[in-house]
């Protein structure tokens, strides 16, 4: 079987960690390919080092080097490097960057400085991880470098930021009056990925932010289009619970594009490719026009390894119940 995946950071990453977790204890599964087409909108450069925010999560999330309390960075993280910076004024100074997370950063600069593409890295740092014994194939979703920027209100105009900026430094909390993806509309999707969604047997959405992760994903030319074209069911798992996302700013995301933040919602902004869509309980009611949609039999949280691979076998088992 293979099973392709769109996804963001710590949502997306978590949750194909369980997925893997479950076909690796499944009998007759074991053998699944997964394939992860990763959100590069999130990418900056700091300090001269292309920085890939969200690939960056997969793979210390995926290889076993995650800050499992942050869901971001490495463990047992140490910020000498930073504290350097700092001593010589170097801006910015509100993105932590440890210094083992700093060897990322430096050897994808260097790689990508050797004309490399931003998949050729990819594939080299998931080598490092041991993601291909794992049977996990991380793309990013192009190769062209993208950034989400977001426009927010100055008083006597707009500015548009960096969504770091405004993610990190900001905490979300400027209103944002819309995103504006520099690139996306000339980016090419990364090799692999459009074939990853048309000859999948299984399209899975993470409960990655559907804003500014999966959204970003769908934005690149052909996403869409193979989403709906493609003969695998696809089915999704709802980031958000009673209006809530579980952690982040998803709900002020969803705001700036006027979207409710309801599993409904967010539901439909799929529904032109979607089968089926899994929510929690306390969501239950929850009805779409074009796409089933089941209720799990519990929290539709991803409290651990172990909670993740039951929702991930649900939606598996969500995907065997429909028809593309
Ligand atoms: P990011 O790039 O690190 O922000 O990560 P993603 O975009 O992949 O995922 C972030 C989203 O995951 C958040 O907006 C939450 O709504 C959602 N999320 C995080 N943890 C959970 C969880 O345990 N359960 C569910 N259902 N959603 C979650
Ligand atoms: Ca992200």
């Amino acid at each position: 079987m293979r099973i392709t995946a769109l996804a963001g950071g710590v949502g997306g990453a978590r949750f194909v960690r369980g997925l893997r977790h479950h076909l690796d204890t499944t009998p007759g599964l074991e053998d699944t390919e997964v394939t992860v087409v990763a959100n590069t909108g999130d990418d900056i450069t700091l300090f001269g080092l292309r920085v890939s925010p969200d690939v960056d999560t997969l793979l210390y999330t995926l290889g076993g080097g995650i800050d499992e309390a942050q869901g971001w960075g490495r463990a047992d993280e140490s910020h000498r490097v930073q504290s350097e910076l700092a001593a010589y004024g170097a801006q910015p100074q509100w993105f932590a960057l440890g210094d083992r997370d700093f060897g990322t950063h430096v050897v994808r600069s260097q790689w990508l400085g050797q004309g490399l593409s931003l998949s050729e890295v990819t594939a080299r740092l998931a080598a490092r991880w041991g993601l291909p014994e794992q049977r996990i194939t991380l793309l990013p979703m192009t190769d062209t470098p993208v950034e989400t920027h977001v426009v927010v209100d100055e008083g006597d105009g707009e500015r548009a930021i960096h969504f770091q900026e405004w993610w990190v430094r900001h905490q979300a909390s400027v209103p944002a009056r819309r995103f504006v993806v520099a690139g996306l509309d000339r980016a090419a999707a990364a090799p692999g990925v459009l074939d990853a969604i048309r000859q999948a047997d299984v399209v899975l959405l993470p409960p990655s932010n559907p804003v500014v992760s999966i959204g970003i994903v769908l934005g690149v030319p052909g996403v869409r289009d193979a989403l709906r074209g493609t003969t695998a069911p696809v089915v999704g798992v709802s980031p958000l619970i009673s209006g809530r996302p579980v952690r982040g700013h998803a709900d002020a995301c969803l705001e700036a594009i006027g979207v409710p933040a309801t599993a409904a919602a967010v539901g439909g902004l799929y529904e032109d490719f979607l089968d089926a869509w899994l929510v929690d309980p306390a969501d239950a009611g929850t009805t779409l026009a074009r796409a089933r949609v089941e209720v799990f039999d519990g929290p539709l949280l991803m409290s651990d390894v172990d909670a993740t691979a039951r929702i991930a076998a649900h939606a598996l088992r969500l995907a065997s119940s429909v028809t593309a």
